[in-house]
């Protein structure tokens, strides 16, 4: 089942001689439950195309549509909820908040949506994450695993329609950047939780569903693995 459908996507940054084509005409669809990889050399469009995906960036043209519901339909507020609700993003730098303890972090996108939060599901994602121990800990006193192990839970805390991670494991050692990939690989398996993750690293690429190259803003490879 389809998920996503970008449709002729463009995003052009700055005018006149700062003029950057970001995103050239990219149309993609992403199934429910997919693992995708997408790779390509920096400055391509990796981050620009997440951040549309993910309603953080509006497209200069072309629609993304979510579960056949255009993003970009309605108001700024429509889309703030649109992306504390369907979209998870996880980025190389964790951007937890330092003066809130784990729980506190990852129950934020709930709490900032007025919503009660799901124990069950905060116990579960505890547990996935190995941070049960850690609940009432301030990001300062985690090692930058943990760090990011809490990010992970942020994101998946709302049970998005899609999580997004931006070169996730950019800032840990091979050990930790193997667990949280783990982490993404286990929800999308067992949340059938749909994953895009942008990685410069080839060990994860081939651990994906499906692997769609960048290069200049436009897609140059679509390959499925399985
Ligand atoms: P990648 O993630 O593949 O390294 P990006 O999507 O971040 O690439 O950037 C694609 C192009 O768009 C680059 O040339 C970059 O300089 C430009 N760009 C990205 N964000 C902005 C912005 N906010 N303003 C102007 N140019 C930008
Ligand atoms: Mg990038």
């Amino acid at each position: 089942m389809e998920l996503l459908n970008i449709d002729n996507h463009c995003k052009v940054y700055g005018r006149g001689e700062n003029q950057v084509t970001a995103l050239d005409h990219v149309s993609l669809t992403i199934e429910k439950g997919e693992f995708a990889a997408i790779i390509g050399p920096s400055g391509s469009g990796k981050s620009t195309l997440l951040h549309i995906i993910g309603g953080v960036d509006v497209p200069t043209s072309g629609k993304v549509y979510l579960d056949g519901q255009d993003v970009y339909a309605g108001n700024s507020e429509k889309l703030a909820i649109f992306r504390r609700r369907q979209v998870g993003l996880i980025y190389q730098f964790h951007n937890l908040i330092p003066t809130l303890n784990v729980v506190e972090n990852i129950t934020l996108p709930i709490l900032m949506d007025k919503r009660k939060v799901n124990e069950e599901r905060l116990e579960e994602l505890l547990e996935m994450l190995g941070l049960k121990d850690r609940r009432t800990h301030l990001p300062n006193q985690l090692s930058g695993g943990q760090q990011q192990r809490v990010s992970v839970g942020r994101a998946l805390m709302n049970a998005p329609s899609v999580c997004l991670a931006d070169e996730p494991t950019g800032s840990l050692d091979s050990h930790n950047g193997h667990e949280i990939i783990n982490l993404l690989k286990l929800s999308n398996k067992k949340y059938r939780q749909t994953l895009i993750v942008v990685t410069h690293d080839e060990n994860i690429a081939l651990q994906a569903d499906r692997i769609i190259g960048i290069s200049d803003g436009k897609v140059v490879r679509d390959e499925r693995m399985v």
